[in-house]
């Protein structure tokens, strides 16, 4: 029997009813978790570790550089054939994200979670769990990086976004659709992926901060996170990557004191690049060396560029970077 190690986060996954609020709350432990599926234990020789119970919401950055360490130590057991991470599903794309930029996977490594508790009609965490478990079980989930299994598809970590707030159907690969889905007659694969690029960092800087342009957006938010020591700026922009003018000076300032500003698009797919030379397009934003994000979400983006000024680069190796970036 195949060995797989199940690290538990909490999420909705581990929730179950207040009786008195009628709210839901954490309440699963781990080993509750297994309990709820017992045929879990038929499909593998499961070893458990509860790295913590919580919503979500309530996790770091910081500790998931810890729970990557508790994967990789997984990882490195001979005997371990494959990790499960059980995790809430708001922040999930996250840890999933994080997780396959700092690992050197070769061993399948799989993240879940769940829409609706246990105690809930429709629950989903029993299928999720077994059909993470099949998806660790199959010879072909080696070497693709961190895969999240939920609602029958599976979703390469690079692309993932949950889409919905509460749907069962709440997550998508943006830009590409699911990398697998699951049926009766077992998991297929749709694509191959070219390896992620890999980072090794002692720590991440928290100080990264991400504003979302709208219509008539100043400078005002910028030079706010720049009063409070941000180290680096995210930004939403509008479609291919275009900026208001106002807010020029406020990245005029963070050029000069040498913090790096990434650029995103609002849009949800596609990429970001410079094409538009009107005023207030990126003609006028040339000389303020703005890093474009690809096809990198906000938050992508954003713990990219923590990770990588946690290894101290400079603002060239930071544009490399994400222009090596497989997304
Ligand atoms: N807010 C909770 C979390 O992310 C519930 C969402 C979920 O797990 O579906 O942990």
């Amino acid at each position: 029997m195949k060995k797989i190690k199940i690290i538990t986060t909490g999420g909705t996954i581990a929730m179950g009813k207040d009786q008195q609020t009628g709210q839901i709350v954490p309440k699963l432990s781990g080993l509750d978790l297994l309990k709820q599926v017992p045929q879990l234990t038929k499909m593998a020789d499961l070893e458990l570790v509860q790295y913590a119970n919580l919503d979500s919401s309530q996790l770091t950055a910081p500790m998931l550089l810890e729970l990557a360490e508790l994967v990789e130590e997984a990882l490195l057991e001979e005997e371990i054939d494959g990790v499960l991470i059980t995790h809430g599903t708001d922040t999930l794309e996250e840890t999933a994200y994080l997780l396959d930029l700092v690992l050197d996977i070769k061993k399948p490594v799989v993240i879940t979670g769940a829409l609706r508790s246990f105690s809930q009609l429709n629950s989903d965490g029993a299928a999720n769990l077994v059909q993470s478990i099949q998806t660790i079980l199959n010879p072909q989930s080696k070497n693709k990086g961190v895969l999240a299994v939920i609602n029958e598809e599976i979703h390469a970590a690079r692309f993932l976004s949950k889409m919905h707030t509460n749907n069962l159907n709440a997550f998508s690969s943006l830009n590409c659709g699911p990398i697998g889905t699951i049926d009766h007659s077992g998991i297929h694969y749709s694509y191959d992926l070219p390896a992620q690029i890999t980072i090794h960092p002692e720590e991440l800087e928290e100080r990264v901060e991400i504003i979302k342009l709208a219509i008539g957006s100043d400078d005002r938010l910028i030079q706010a996170a720049l009063d409070y020591d941000c180290q680096g700026l995210v930004l939403e922009a509008f479609g291919l990557g275009t900026l208001p003018e106002k807010i020029i000076p406020g990245l005029t300032r963070a050029k000069k004191e040498g913090v790096p500003v990434v650029i995103t698009s609002r849009s949800y797919e596609g990429r970001v690049y410079n094409l538009y030379g009107a005023s207030g397009g990126n003609a006028d934003i040339r000389d303020l060396d703005l890093i474009f994000a690809g096809s990198l979400t906000s938050t992508k983006a954003r713990l990219l560029l923590m990770l990588l000024l946690g290894k101290n680069l400079s603002q060239t190796k930071i544009r490399e970077y994400y222009l090596k970036l497989k997304s």
